[in-house]
């Protein structure tokens, strides 16, 4: 099943322009990674600029693939990532954070991923990890940086609370490789440029190919000469309803009721920082309706 991106207008200073492929119509979760940004590559004069907002009830997970991005957050945290390096934020119960690209004369490009967090996990307190040294490896031509789960026997050191897997696929040409899944998990890969047959389905860039269950090895195949570059996602699925507004991942209407107000307040549960970017992100108005948990 292909899932389609729509474009959406970041809430940053700069205006640029996102393609999201997760939550999607046909599809909100993947595992538990249940929204999946693709950022870039920017043109040189352009940049990422988001000022200080909240999250909570999720990770965020952020890898590039060219330029330089700050990160900073409420824990006090100020921390740039450049390619192959992995920013884990764990939200747990509630934390603020703002990103701001850096080397404004290069271009940023960069997927952002969240995973939800399970009940037993999301009122925990909010950490931050960076993960330097991912395991890189090789199935046959496809060169793997697993940045979170296990995959192929290579476990990443990022502190998950969920049975998943996220890598970063490269081919270098027209070639093709199989990987090796678990049958018990779901699967999606996202083509970040080039286009692709997986599992001798066509996808294009900015689509996602979803396998579900009983799959046991994904085989793509690169076509054109370009070469591929593309986002691997999985894991079991996740069976708990959760309600997902703005940032703000909870498990009903009066607890993103809670969160917002709070944010918007100023209370403590988020906490505070400065940054160069200065100004904070308001949560939006409600809309009129109550907010119903979901699941796939
Ligand atoms: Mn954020």
């Amino acid at each position: 099943m292909l899932l389609e991106p729509r474009t959406v207008k970041l809430t940053t200073r700069t205006g640029i322009d996102i393609r999201r492929t997760l939550p999607n119509a046909r599809k909100r979760t993947i595992g538990a990674w249940c929204f999946v940004d693709h950022f870039g590559p920017t043109a040189q004069d352009e940049s990422m600029v988001v000022a200080a907002h909240p999250h909570s009830g999720l990770q965020t997970a952020t890898w590039l693939f060219e330029g330089e991005v700050e990160h900073r957050d409420s824990l006090g945290t100020v921390q740039k990532i450049r390619p192959g390096q992995l920013n884990l934020m764990t939200a747990g119960r509630g934390i603020a954070h703002s990103e701001l690209g850096l080397r404004q004369s290069s271009s940023l490009h960069a997927v952002q991923l969240w995973i939800a967090l399970p009940d037993e996990a999301r009122h925990n307190a909010a950490s931050f990890q960076q993960v330097t040294e991912v395991p890189r490896f090789a199935f046959g031509q496809i060169a793997v940086s697993l940045f979170a789960g296990t995959l192929g026997g290579h476990t990443s050191p990022a502190v998950v609370f969920s049975d998943l897997l996220g890598a970063e696929l490269r081919i270098s040409g027209a070639l093709t490789g199989k990987i090796p899944i678990n049958p018990m998990h779901e699967h999606g890969i996202l083509i970040v440029s080039g286009t692709a047959k997986v599992n001798g389905e066509l996808t294009p860039a900015d689509t996602i190919q979803y396998l579900a269950p009983g799959v046991s090895e994904i085989t793509v195949e690169a076509l054109g000469d370009e070469p591929l570059l593309a986002i691997l996602l999985g894991g079991k699925p996740f069976d708990e309803e959760i309600v997902m507004w703005w940032n703000f991942i909870e498990r009903s209407h009066d607890e993103i009721v809670a969160a917002r107000e709070e944010w918007n307040s100023h209370g403590p549960r988020f906490g505070q920082f400065e940054d160069q970017i200065g100004g904070w992100t308001p949560a939006p108005e409600l809309p009129n309706l109550i907010l119903r948990p979901r699941k796939d």
